[in-house]
């Protein structure tokens, strides 16, 4: 089998007070906290994993939130808007959720025949649902604050914003192997790979404007999936030949990682599919407990001592 990604398997963003990031993400928008660990390359930040009842890949969103971090500037060389997929019929209910809590909503659009409602969080992350067919067909899950019916399904896919779209297309094309399969004005469409969810990379072209700064509100990168670590050492190999600066694999306890920047850029990684959130975790108790890895375990007390507890928490606003 030829070596292919099959979409995206997270996105991550920096937040700041970490309360609120749970507040917004599990009771405005609905995900699960599945998993409560900290930043492995700076261990005295959370890491805070949101998804579907078990985080399959596809569905995490994840934060390093930082209680007094500045707001940053969302701009070129970043993924400028993370988009989920909710089921046709269900914009109408995010609308007046999003408003009852105050949050940033802007005036629904089409774009591809599809429509997308832009939102930001408590932090100015943008954040966009999208309406699909496909969302409808899958159960969202049932035990967040949000009705079945309307629930985030998955990702539906990230915008990147850079200064020469073409130069980033070509390396989405050639390099990654995904598929070009449209453009309405400055906006270019891929697909990773064939399939209904988090498949979609949007690529707006913005010669001249200013790149972004990394701060609350911003994303870190986006992660790709891959289904195991010997195509992820291809993947090494093959970015490597192809000029990019990739790093050695890091062990994330929950997947294994490689990352580098695309030449527009944008920080991307490519993760494996296993082992999971399930590795340290019962289903049923998913993002209970603050879980460090085995090479932080000595460090509990400090680690734990220096870290905001926070709460999953019914709220009225955030
Ligand atoms: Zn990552």
């Amino acid at each position: 089998m030829s070596l292919a990604l099959s979409g995206i398997h997270h996105v991550t963003a920096v937040g700041g007070d970490p309360q609120k990031n749970v507040d917004f993400y599990t009771q405005v928008l609905g995900q699960r906290l599945v998993k409560k660990t900290v930043n492995f390359d700076d261990n005295s930040v959370y890491h805070m994993y949101y998804g579907d009842e078990v985080g399959h890949p596809g569905t995490i969103m994840t934060f390093f939130p930082f209680p007094d971090i500045r707001r940053g500037r969302i701009g070129n060389g970043q993924v400028a808007v993370t988009s989920y997929a909710v089921p046709l019929g269900s914009l109408d209910f995010w609308r007046e959720r999003l408003s009852s809590y105050h949050c940033t909503v802007f005036e629904p659009s089409t774009r591809f025949g599809e429509e997308a409602l832009v939102f930001t969080d408590h932090d100015g992350t943008m954040l966009e649902l999208v309406a699909t067919e496909e969302a409808g067909k899958v159960a969202g899950w049932a035990g967040g604050p949000v009705p079945a019916e309307h629930t985030v399904r998955s990702f539906y896919g990230v915008t990147l914003w850079v200064a020469d779209a073409p130069r980033t297309g070509r390396h989405l094309t050639e390099v990654l192997g995904w598929e070009q399969v449209g453009s309405e004005g400055a906006r270019t469409r891929y697909r990773i790979a064939d399939g209904n969810f988090a498949t979609v990379v949007d690529v707006i072209d913005r010669p001249e404007q200013p790149r972004g700064m990394g701060g609350a509100g911003t994303i870190h990168h986006v992660a790709f999936r891959t289904p195991s670590e010997d195509d992820q050492e291809e993947w090494q190999v093959k970015l490597a030949e192809a000029g990019m600066n990739v790093t050695p694999v890091r062990d994330r306890q929950y997947f294994k990682s490689i990352y580098y920047r695309e030449p527009g850029g944008v920080l991307f990684e490519i993760a494996t599919d296993p082992p999971g959130f399930t590795l340290d975790e019962e289903v049923a108790t998913l993002g209970t407990d603050l879980k460090l890895p085995p090479w932080l375990e000595d460090q509990r007390e400090a680690i734990a001592q220096s870290l905001l507890p926070v709460e999953v928490r019914e709220v009225d606003s955030v």
